[in-house]
């Protein structure tokens, strides 16, 4: 393929020629993995060995966010480059924080994935793992982009292993594109099963360019680990699971050296939302975790690599978000991100490539609990301006004005606020302009879509 299109470049300059400089993309999302819960990062508990050396031959991220301390909201970020506020899924129908099978939300069609993007750019697309997007038919990744999907399409304690019983949803499905192959998939194997149908998918498509998405089921709660790593981390299932996590990665990583195709593909590695601190996770030194608008909750570990490329061993600290993936990936490609809709993210091509010191191109970032504003950043400085309180159904947030400075105080132990009143001020008015924008608890933001909302729910089951 490429061959051809080079063939193609001599006849056709501009358009070929970026086909031809197309990379190949594989972007590996962990399931509540914690800021510290890897080498790179500082995890003196778990042996990471694989994303050491990814480290050690590309770029750490130390102050990458993803958009919501929980799994779907999170998720709609990293497929359409937007606040989980502005397509409609920073919380369910019912004001729960995730979708729960059968729900009749999902992220709506018209909305335009990175998968779409690449797909337009003459990528393939594959998806392995946790989708948690919508489990209704038209919400399905291969509805979405994706030309192919392995996995289990929701969290891995919505089935009949979840030790909650009496059991409220229908046994746990395993997919493959949109049917139910299995009930219940053993989830000692899960995670080998998906690096398995992940080395097949790049093997299909060394010619490339491809993107594979490789969403994994772990280490959330209930954590699994196959026979090889179960029982043998210092850190009970969950450091089971996490290196089982940093083999898989290395699997990728050798397979990709193997087909020669090293140098033309970028990988990273990050997660889904901040480590769960009570299952085993470590955010250190961030404050809180999952479910939280600490940075434990929002800031992940990050790390990119391709060789040739990223510059090897270098770190950034410059603020990044999981939006950024989309036009990102759409400019490494020769693509557009779409032009007729707000679009949260920018091209941080510069933050990956680029020297150390490049700067970030976000204003501010800002951390929504559910649909509540409750703090933002805006270079070194924080201001929580919420906190939720009381426990679910009946989260409200309580106002609160703290002011942290990141920098000289990562763990936000220091209220600084009436030391800084102009910093207030200025942050304040960043606040005001994502609740007139996104929209605040039930203020409606001016340039919000809908979820998409299937007309009747069904439920995902084999036959
Ligand atoms: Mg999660």
């Amino acid at each position: 393929m490429r061959n051809i299109l080079f063939t193609l470049s001599l006849l056709l300059p501009s358009a070929a020629a970026a086909a031809a400089d197309q990379p190949n993309f594989v972007l590996i999302f962990v399931d509540d993995l914690g800021y510290a819960d890897i080498g790179p990062f500082g995890s003196q508990l778990h042996r990471t060995p694989n994303l050491d050396r990814m480290a050690a031959a590309g770029r750490k991220l130390t102050d990458f966010y993803v958009t919501a301390n929980v799994c779907t909201p999170s998720r709609s970020s990293l497929m359409t480059g937007s606040y989980p506020r502005r397509v409609g899924l920073d919380e369910n129908e019912q004001g729960r924080w995730v979708l729960f099978p059968g729900n009749r939300e999902g992220l709506h069609p018209d909305e335009i994935t990175v998968a779409e993007v690449l797909k337009e750019a003459g990528y393939k697309t594959g998806a392995v793992g946790k989708w948690h997007l919508g489990d209704q038919p038209e919400f399905l990744p291969t509805r979405q982009g994706f030309d192919s999907y392995f996995g289990i399409p929701y969290s891995n304690d919505m089935g009949h292993d979840s030790r909650r019983q009496p059991y409220v949803y229908p046994p746990l499905p395993l997919l493959r594109r949109e049917k139910v192959i299995e009930q219940e998939p053993d989830q000692r194997l899960i995670t080998r099963r998906y690096t398995e149908e992940a080395l097949r998918f790049i093997e299909a498509n060394r010619q490339g360019p491809f993107f594979l998405y490789l969403a994994h089921t772990m280490p959330h709660w209930p954590q699994y680990a196959s026979t090889r790593f179960a029982g043998k981390s210092k850190n009970g299932k969950w450091g089971d699971a996490v290196e089982e996590i940093d083999w898989s990665t290395g699997e990728i990583l050798d397979k990709l050296k193997e087909l020669g195709i090293d140098e033309e593909t970028l990988v990273i590695f990050t997660s889904d939302n901040g480590g769960a601190v009570r299952h085993g996770a470590d955010n250190a030194p961030l404050r809180g975790g999952k479910g939280t608008t600490w940075e434990g909750g929002h800031r992940v570990c990050f790390v990119a690599r391709q060789p040739g490329r990223v510059p090897a061993g270098t770190v950034s600290n410059a603020l990044a978000v999981s939006t950024d993936i989309l036009p990102t990936f759409a400019a490494l490609a020769g693509a557009s991100p779409p032009a007729d809709r707000v679009i949260d993210g920018k091209d941080i091509r510069p933050l990956l490539f680029g020297a150390e010191r490049e700067p970030t191109p976000h204003l501010a970032y800002y951390y929504y609990f559910m649909s509540h504003l409750n703090a933002v950043r805006s270079g070194r400085w924080k201001l929580h301006v919420a906190r939720m309180g009381g426990r679910y159904p009946d989260y409200e947030p309580n106002p609160v004005s703290e002011l942290y400075d990141l920098h000289a105080d990562i763990g936000e132990t220091t209220n600084v606020a009436e030391r800084y009143p102009q910093v207030v001020e200025r942050l304040r008015a960043l606040a005001a302009w994502a609740r007139a924008d996104l929209g605040d608890g039930k203020k409606q933001g001016k340039n919000v879509r809908p979820a998409g909302l299937a007309a009747q729910a069904v439920t995902l089951t084999a036959n």
